[in-house]
């Protein structure tokens, strides 16, 4: 915890949510998804196979070529053998990944989020900001590796990832003309938008632990906003569906925003005064967001008659 914020008077913080939003962060990814790291780094066993023609390269230039692979495809090749395991081990974005956020990187390995590379992740994870809005953008959306916050991946279009049908359909109206032979799903194959495979699991916001929709199957989803800009701006249909639809929760995952060159990661705030009063305690502030919003609103401070209950004092 920052110091400047632990010295105000009244402030409390909350690591957790009081309600369970059902997001990538419950797939029980540890489970699904566990990482060697560290585990095969012995180095008194000799190496017995080189990494084939890549150790022939300058090792600037390896390790610049290695950080631009998608995820998914280097944890395969880091698979590969021991002289691979070290070369991936050696990255600098690869390292600071697998130290501060290695749910976010078994949640890119389990869904197959491969349309982003190590370098796009650590810089992606460098900034704060929500893509569509001035808020924190306190979780990452996995399709194409950007910040968001609750508000935006809950209600904006682009948050809502299309299935494989629906995303065929917008193949299918351009260009059946010009290739008759290719069935609208090919086309979208060979354009390969960013697409992540989900995983089974309950996804949306529940009360309880075992609330949220189940989905028992895998769907291909793809990011909404490619399938449409690359197709000539047709325009986004209006959308009904918002907290209770399980696709705008599969892609998703808290984010922590990384500091000092990537050797420390926060986590981000919840005000405890905003929390009691409007109720409004899914809004993460930075630190320096926090001192700004005190500024506004005022202090924290406990309330007179309820203990435990906190409440924004008169502005500074
Ligand atoms: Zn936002
Ligand atoms: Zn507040």
């Amino acid at each position: 915890m920052d110091e400047d914020l632990r010295r105000l008077p009244g402030f409390a913080w909350y690591t957790k949510q009081p309600i369970c939003d059902n997001t990538l962060d419950n797939a029980q990814l540890e489970t699904r998804c566990p990482l060697d790291n560290g585990r095969h780094s012995d180095a008194s066993v000799p190496l017995r196979y080189s990494a084939g023609k890549l150790d022939q390269l300058p090792a600037e230039l390896l390790i610049h070529i290695l950080h631009q692979i998608d995820i998914p495809s280097l944890t395969r090749f880091r698979r590969v053998n021991r002289r691979a395991m070290e070369l991936v081990d050696s990255l600098p974005y690869y390292n600071v990944l697998v130290k501060h956020f290695p749910n976010i990187i078994r949640a890119i390995v389990s869904i197959q989020a491969d349309s982003f590379d190590c370098g796009t992740l650590y810089r992606t994870l460098s900034t704060k900001k929500c893509s569509t809005c001035k808020r924190f953008g306190d979780y990452l959306y996995l399709v194409d590796c950007r910040r968001v916050c609750y508000f935006c991946y809950t209600r904006q279009p682009e948050f809502f990832p299309l299935t494989t049908q629906q995303a065929s359909a917008f193949f299918t109206s351009n260009l059946k003309k010009q290739r008759k032979a290719a069935t609208s799903r090919q086309i979208l194959h060979a354009a390969k938008p960013p697409s992540v495979l989900s995983l089974p699991g309950r996804y949306c916001t529940a009360w309880g632990s075992d609330g949220g929709n189940l989905a028992r199957k895998r769907i291909r989803l793809y990011d909404r906003r490619s399938v449409v800009h690359s197709l000539a701006e047709i325009d986004l249909p209006t959308l009904d569906k918002t907290t209770r639809e399980p696709r705008r929760f599969m892609a998703i995952i808290t984010a922590p925003y990384l500091l000092d060159s990537g050797r420390r990661v926060d986590w981000g705030y919840f005000c405890s005064g905003c929390k009691e009063k409007t109720r409004h305690f899914r809004i993460k502030y930075t630190k320096a967001d926090l001192l700004e919003h005190f500024a506004r609103y005022g202090r924290v401070e406990e309330m007179p008659r309820i203990p435990g209950r906190f409440t924004h004092a008169t502005p500074i």
